[in-house]
């Protein structure tokens, strides 16, 4: 997405100006030009942009910064600070508790993504340990109850809505109150939208949020809609007073930053990004992790906190990122990984995750994809104890060891080449993800 983009220019205009020999006044201008430029291209809201651009000024004051401080260190730090200070809305989420029946209403306009986004957060919150349902009351759109049903079904979530009711305060109040006498912990409550903001939308929203008294109201906001993301909360917000903001379609090429921006024209958290139209697509938003994304720092955390709540197989997930950040990766790490991605959903969508895997699985479909994952399962399951705890050399000083391999999974001595040549690829990749995030952490102690 083009948020991409900013991130590598803004990462750009820093990393020059941080190289630079002769680290001037002009030099600290322009860099602070070229971050506004790309902000502005990314969409952000041309206010922010000018006031972010006078706090980093301000924040570091360049004329009158002693010799013997560390410039560039402490421009790095301002740049840091005050693009989270963008997106921090200094507000903290809603968390929803076990043991109650916490319910939330989902706003927005139609199409902007709600009822995708219903499903993946229900299933979010699921995956969680939380009993969760849903509620549509959406009766505007003809098939939206149907979309909500079918998706619901799939994620095996339990689900309330009515063909023959027309009246969405009605469904929204009796699905909220079966779902609390069935004492569900989490019950979330599709609206309907409409192509704008009309009074019709804004009347029936109120009525539904008075009917169920929502413990959270979030709003759904397409990334797409750019600049008019402003305005468009801004009349949410007047109405509905959301608490949080789920940006959806993030995935695609919008610019991303009027969405974004919102953030900080309603003063209210961003909790969620869609990220894809599957039901796992959706990543948690926390500023300061996303900044770091932004930046190419990266967002372990929350790669590894996505893959545990999905595989619910903590003790060999925490081996493995334990095992990266310190820069290993032996072929263990590699099946460990393998079959986390295998029950994670379709392949297309996840191989992007771990280094290297798209190569493997590049132009095949996600069930040729699976086929390939599988067999290479089998051939880590005719390895021994030793040869998955090593770093993969045992083969190449002993190849008898992968005609073995070979004949034991049913497989080729090709494949078995290819499994290792792809793993001493990626063992390469940790040893550096290793090295970064030393450096990274170093950083960060520094800030
Ligand atoms: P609603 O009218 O607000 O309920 O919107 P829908 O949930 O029906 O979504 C409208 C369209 O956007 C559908 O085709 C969804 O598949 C798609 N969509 C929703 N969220 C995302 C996302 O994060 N990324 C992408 N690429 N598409 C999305």
């Amino acid at each position: 997405m083009v948020l991409q983009d900013l991130g590598r220019r803004i990462n750009a205009a820093v990393s020059d100006l941080t190289r630079s020999n002769s680290l001037d006044e002009k030099a600290f201008d322009d860099m602070l030009k070229e971050i506004c430029a790309a902000l502005l291209s990314a969409d952000v809201n041309v206010r922010l942009v000018q006031s972010l651009r006078k706090s980093i000024k301000t924040t570091v004051h360049f004329s009158s910064l002693p010799p013997a401080v560390n410039k560039k260190r402490m421009i790095q730090k301002a740049v840091f600070d005050h693009l989270v200070a963008l997106v921090n809305p200094h507000a903290e989420p809603f968390r929803p508790k076990k043991g109650r029946s916490n319910v939330i209403m989902m706003v927005g306009l139609q199409g902007a993504g709600k009822t995708t986004t219903c499903t993946k957060l229900a299933r979010h919150y699921q995956m969680r340990g939380l009993r969760t349902a849903l509620v549509c009351a959406d009766t505007f759109r003809a098939g939206a109850f149907d979309q909500l049903k079918q998706n619901a079904i799939k994620a095996k979530i339990p689900y309330y809505g009515s063909l023959t009711q027309t009246d969405p305060v009605v469904v929204a109040a009796d699905g909220v109150a079966q779902f609390k006498k069935e004492r569900f912990d989490v019950i979330i409550v599709d609206t309907s939208g409409r192509h704008k903001q009309e009074a019709d939308l804004f009347e029936e929203m109120t009525q539904i949020q008075t009917a169920v008294n929502p413990n959270q109201t979030i709003l759904v906001l397409d990334s797409t809609i750019g600049q008019a993301a402003e305005v468009q909360s801004s009349a949410f917000k007047a109405t509905a007073d959301f608490g949080a903001i789920i940006i959806t379609k993030t995935d695609g090429h919008a610019a991303g930053g009027g969405a974004i921006s919102a953030v900080a024209a309603t003063h209210t958290p961003i909790i969620f990004l869609g990220t894809g139209e599957h039901m796992m697509d959706l990543e948690r938003f926390e500023p300061k992790a996303f900044v770091q994304k932004l930046l190419g720092m990266g967002d372990i955390a929350g790669l590894v906190e996505h893959v545990q709540a999905i595989t619910q197989d903590s003790a060999s997930i925490k081996e493995t990122y334990k095992h990266i950040t310190a820069g290993i990766y032996t072929l263990r790490d590699f099946r460990e990984n393998i079959s986390s991605i295998m029950k994670m959903g379709p392949l297309s969508k996840l191989s992007g995750m771990i280094p290297g895997l798209s190569n493997m699985t590049a132009g095949l479909d996600d069930e040729d994809g699976s086929l390939k994952l599988r067999r290479m399962i089998y051939l880590f399951d005719s390895m021994t104890a030793a040869e998955l705890d090593s770093d993969g050399k045992i083969f190449v000083d002993q190849p008898s060891r992968i005609v073995r391999v070979a004949c034991g999974s049913g497989t080729s001595v090709r494949e078995v080449e290819d499994l290792l040549s792809q793993h001493r690829m990626m063992a390469g990749m940790a040893k550096k993800v290793g090295g970064q995030r030393k450096q990274m952490q170093r950083a960060q102690n520094m800030l």
